[in-house]
């Protein structure tokens, strides 16, 4: 017997959750991409992307996963043979280095390794010691969300500042947008990235990047007409804005997932945000009491609250994902870059998302269902996880 017939629940960190509202907005027939309707709609996305990453500067829409959003950001502002700075704190960060790399730029890689943020002392350091100013733009990934380090990124800006280097900051907040706070224009960020099936519960197929006028100005050599991003972020015509037709669908359901986000407020969805994962965090505090359980970010400060980085010991970690998908209806996420998939270490990691359409219950559903998986595979752990997270909760 199996106790997994019922509505699933797919706590990977990415594609998110999909809320009923955004299934319905794409059901229905294509619309005239001549007529008034898309040009507004897309206008009104825009204003309330923009309003999502707090900036009032550029943003362009791409039919592209994150991917896509890491070769536009440096296509626009690099010139073949450029230093970039990539700070890594997971599998993204190398990621993104490797792309940038493979673009004909020279990736530096500062690696601090996969347990904590990117260290904003360390890099003022680094900038100080580049006096002729080589390095074009650093590189940061505000979420990483393979190991669920999350980096200050105000922090990062006072160091350029502090070190008087002119290198843009490019942050991927991927993972990170309408989970955790950003404030791009505050925080002097260059061009920041996302993606549509994160934290903006979209599926997957849309991707943006929005850029100063500073990064606009940088021309970077390396541009291809598609991905160019002038006429994106300014079009004369309507189709500039996706270079050919745009993807209806995606916008529609697009539309419905921020009417969610504008009803709760941005603040209210961070908040609910941090309480969720303080509330995962205090359930796997318990749970490592009396075993091996632990979240892979010891600071508290550095963990992201979208997606949460668990280890438990190989081959324990995936034997509870995969016990928890047969029996519970719940998919954990598998672990990503912790260890190379032939290590046996591998399996000593799943992560579990919190991030997007995802409230108290889902989060306890799931907290519950782990709780079963511990007991049902004779895992040691400690007792009283549930009460804990349901006293995080409950704000008492
Ligand atoms: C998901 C993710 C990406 C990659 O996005 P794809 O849509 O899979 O190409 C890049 N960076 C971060 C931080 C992510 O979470």
């Amino acid at each position: 017997m199996s106790l997994r017939h019922g509505r699933p629940y797919l706590a990977i960190p990415g594609p998110s959750v999909l809320p009923d509202q955004v299934l319905q907005a794409m059901q229905c027939p294509a619309p005239d991409i001549y007529g008034p309707g898309m040009p507004r709609l897309v206008q009104g996305i825009v204003d309330d992307l923009r309003a999502v990453a707090r900036t009032t500067q550029n943003v362009a829409l791409y039919i592209a996963n994150g991917h896509g959003a890491w070769e536009a950001a440096l296509a626009n502002t690099c010139c073949r043979g450029d230093k970039v700075l990539v700070l890594a704190t997971g599998a993204f960060g190398h990621g993104w280095a490797g792309r940038a790399q493979a673009m004909g730029l020279e990736a530096r890689v500062m690696d601090f390794g996969k347990r904590a943020g990117a260290e904003a002392d360390r890099v003022a350091e680094r900038l100080r010691a580049d006096r002729t100013h080589e390095i074009r733009a650093v590189l940061a990934v505000q979420t990483d969300t393979a190991s669920s380090a999350r980096t200050d990124i105000a922090a990062l800006r006072a160091a350029l500042d502090a070190a008087g280097h002119p290198a843009l900051l490019m942050v991927d907040s991927i993972a990170a947008l309408a989970c955790e706070r950003m404030e791009m224009d505050a925080w002097g960020v260059d061009v920041l990235l996302a993606a549509s099936q994160k934290g903006l519960m979209t599926p997957p197929g849309l991707a943006f990047v929005f850029f100063s006028e500073r990064a606009a100005r940088c021309g970077g050599d390396l541009v291809s007409p598609y991905w160019d991003w002038t006429l994106r972020a300014n079009p004369e015509e309507f189709w500039h804005y996706f270079g050919g037709t745009a993807p209806t669908h995606h916008l529609f359901a697009l539309r419905a997932a921020l009417d969610l986000l504008m009803e709760e407020g941005l603040t209210h969805a961070l908040d609910r945000h941090a309480r969720l994962a303080r509330a995962v965090w205090a359930a796997v505090g318990v749970w490592g009491e009396g075993g091996e359980m632990r979240p892979n970010i010891p600071d508290p400060a550095a963990r992201s609250h979208a997606v949460t980085t668990l280890h438990l010991g190989a081959p324990n970690g995936t034997a509870l994902r995969d016990w928890l998908e047969i029996n519970t209806g719940v998919t954990l996420g598998i672990g990503l870059g912790m260890a190379a998939p032939g290590d046996p270490a591998f399996h000593g990691y799943f992560r579990l998302a919190h991030m997007g359409h995802v409230n108290a219950y889902m989060v306890l559903g799931a907290l519950g269902a782990i709780e079963t998986g511990l007991r049902a595979l004779g895992i040691s752990h400690g007792a009283g996880a549930l009460d804990a997270a349901a006293q995080v909760m409950a704000g008492v």
